[in-house]
């Protein structure tokens, strides 16, 4: 256009070359009537020859009529060509119009240069919404802006920001400056999906959907109504989509009449989805931020230990608000630097604790570092800290920082160091016990079996004083005699009791699986005479095998049904012995129906030599359930009884299993 014409060429290739511009050509005389316009001049202003010629060119631009006369006076004043160029509703384009004066006549050249304009526009625009953002105006009021902005570029377009739910399933207005108002309020939770309108379906599809005919196209079937009460037809969307290829959301563009967008359309709104993408991508990753840093003051305040943050680079140590309340340094008001930890570390602990830290702050593989040490508090005592910290590596590998957290564990220490001492005067009161036991044990076996002989010479001696003396005692004398014979055999039978019983704890032979029904006719054998006299009945049935020292085991049994023979009642004695299997023991109970024992003994009768009838009603020594408790104790369980009198008795005692 700014070729100047050849004056040389002749009309014909004049006028071929007015018609073959690329620009509108008008030429006016000095009333500004156009005498000639070339077919794109016609094109642009979208008239026929016949309309044009003749009309005085600033009256086919209503809007601009007087800016028109004005500038083409100024050209025909100045007598040099000038430029203008303005926005023309009536054809919703930016024209310019480059007027050359000649000889009182003008020249018009006018160009669309819309799209010129418009990507102006959009630079400026995107200049000003990144300065919003470099001063940290809010999401809204950056979108708002846009999208105003965006439809004052395009006057025709409304445009509405839709965004995508966390689930990925449901859209809602996120900015919508100039939508109608009815219209907004339908934008709650819209599904998206292959058939869902213009929105719903670019963010299902993830690409540009273009509707022209809102009324007829299937896509907007259910959901046309309010969308042409608002007066759209046409529908244009572009997923918005994050740098991962996630949509975010759909940006909308609703024209009033019917509609696809030319492909510079698509060209610039696709640029306004980009920009849109990029803020919504950058609100959430400041948001994340912001979450993890709230997460991490919270954890600050409201973890027990005090955290430290260790920088590798700059030797700079931060402290958490729990270095004040654990231990009183003030870190808040003065920095608490790696020096003043290292001089608060108790001396003797020192040494050892910085060389563990420094070792693992230098090496290229550690990255965890922990320590129990003293720790001196603002108020002069130490404190006994659990510390630990953890190494961040950039992606070289490098350590930048150290997080760590440092624990109280004074309370702990304490604790520990009670139970210590607890534990040491426990197992040194064990010991004392287990040394005066076996002692015990020694001097009852000693004893026991060293007084059988003196009792021997006792009652031989009297027995001999009798037949040697027999015709020279009175019968008084004889009796005196038979109860000092009778008391001697009585001691006996208490002596070997007790040499039974301390027997238990010596030579004790290892514990078998046996099954305790051999155990049963074993001591059904011992008591057969009883058994034959009393006519008594002993029943079991169905008996575990169980892992025991086999001895004790029949000593018990036979213990239990002696008695339970010895102490029958009226009836014929009934015994049942039956076992079940706990997680832990065997429980066995040994029942009768004898004399049963009154409750106020039930206690009392596992105790050595209590008895509760005279020997001369039930003959004994009152070790038998002595000697029973003892068995079961050194098997790891315990006996009791349950009976009542005259209602029979059950002894229940219990078996530890093997690795319980
Ligand atoms: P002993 O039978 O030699 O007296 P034990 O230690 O075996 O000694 O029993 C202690 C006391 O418990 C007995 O004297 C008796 O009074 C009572 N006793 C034991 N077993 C039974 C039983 N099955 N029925 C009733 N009383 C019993």
């Amino acid at each position: 256009m700014d070729t100047p014409v050849a004056i040389t060429l002749n009309e014909e290739k004049l006028l071929d070359l007015f018609s073959s511009f690329k620009d509108g050509i008008v030429t006016i005389d000095e009333n500004y009537i156009i005498d000639s316009v070339n077919p794109n001049a016609l094109k642009l202003l979208r008239m026929n020859e016949s309309l044009v010629k003749g009309k005085r060119l600033p009256s086919l631009f209503p809007s601009n009529q007087l800016n028109l006369e004005n500038f083409l006076q100024n050209v025909n004043s100045s007598l040099h060509y000038s430029d203008y160029r303005n926005y023309f509703p009536e054809h919703q384009r930016w024209f310019q119009f480059r007027a050359y004066p000649f000889n009182k006549e003008f020249s018009v050249f006018i160009k669309d240069v819309s799209g010129q304009i418009q990507n102006e526009q959009i630079l400026s625009l995107e200049r000003e919404v990144h300065l919003m953002q470099a001063t940290q105006a809010t999401l809204t009021h950056m979108l708002d802006h846009l999208l105003r902005g965006l439809e004052k570029i395009f006057p025709s377009y409304h445009a509405g920001l839709l965004e995508l739910s966390k689930s990925g399933k449901l859209l809602n207005d996120l900015s919508s400056p100039s939508l109608p108002s009815k219209y907004k309020e339908q934008l709650v939770d819209i599904p998206i999906g292959p058939n869902a309108a213009s929105c719903g379906t670019a963010s299902f599809i993830k690409k540009p959907v273009f509707v022209s005919d809102i009324e007829n196209d299937p896509l907007w079937k259910f959901c046309n109504q309010t969308a042409l009460e608002a007066g759209f037809r046409s529908c244009w969307s572009f997923p918005v989509m994050d740098s991962k290829g996630e949509v975010m959301g759909s940006l909308g563009i609703y024209l009033s009449e019917k509609k696809l967008p030319s492909a510079d359309e698509i060209k610039k709104l696709e640029r306004f989805s980009y920009l849109i993408s990029v803020l919504l991508e950058h609100q959430r990753i400041a948001q994340s931020i912001q979450l993890s840093d709230e997460i991490y003051k919270t954890v600050l305040r409201a973890t027990n230990d005090a955290i430290w943050d260790y920088d590798m680079e700059t030797k700079v140590m931060q402290w958490g608000y729990s270095l004040k309340k654990l231990f009183g340094h003030d870190s808040e008001n003065t920095p608490y630097t790696l020096t003043d930890w290292i001089d608060d570390i108790h001396p003797d602990d020192r040494v050892r604790a910085t060389s563990t830290f420094n070792t693992v702050i230098n090496s290229d593989t550690l990255h965890y570092w922990e320590d129990e040490y003293r720790f001196k508090k603002a108020d002069g005592d130490y404190a006994y800290v659990y510390d630990r910290g953890m190494i961040i590596r950039d992606e070289n590998g490098k350590g930048t920082r150290m997080i760590g957290a440092m624990q109280d564990i004074s309370e702990r220490k304490k604790s520990e160091f009670i139970l210590k001492e607890l534990n040491d005067t426990l197992a040194r009161r064990a010991a004392e016990l287990e040394a005066s036991n076996t002692e015990l044990e020694k001097f009852a076996y000693i004893a026991s079996h060293d007084l059988k002989e003196p009792l021997r010479m006792i009652s031989s001696f009297l027995q001999l004083f009798e037949s040697k003396y027999n015709h020279s005692i009175d019968a008084k004398g004889k009796e005196y005699i038979r109860f000092a014979v009778d008391g001697a055999e009585r001691m006996k039978e208490l002596i070997n009791d007790l040499l039974d019983y301390s027997k238990l704890l010596k030579n004790i032979t290892e514990p078998e699986w046996f099954n305790p029904s051999t155990e049963l006719e074993e001591v059904s054998r011992m008591f057969n005479n009883e058994i034959n006299l009393s006519n008594a009945k002993i029943s079991f049935s169905h008996l575990p095998e169980i892992y025991a020292n086999r001895n004790q085991f029949l000593q018990l049994l036979q213990n239990l049904i002696g008695n339970a023979i010895k102490y029958k009642s009226d009836q014929d004695p009934q015994i049942e012995i039956s076992c079940k299997s706990t997680k832990s023991h065997w429980e066995f109970t040994v029942s009768d129906n004898g004399i049963g024992i009154d409750k106020e003994y039930h206690q009392k009768i596992f105790d050595m030599f209590q008895r509760l009838h005279s020997r001369s009603k039930y003959s004994g020594t009152g070790i038998g359930l002595a000697i029973c408790r003892k068995i079961t104790e050194l098997h790891g369980g315990s006996i009791h009884v349950e009976s009542a009198q005259g209602k029979g008795s059950r002894f229940v005692f219990t078996i530890r299993k093997l690795n319980s």
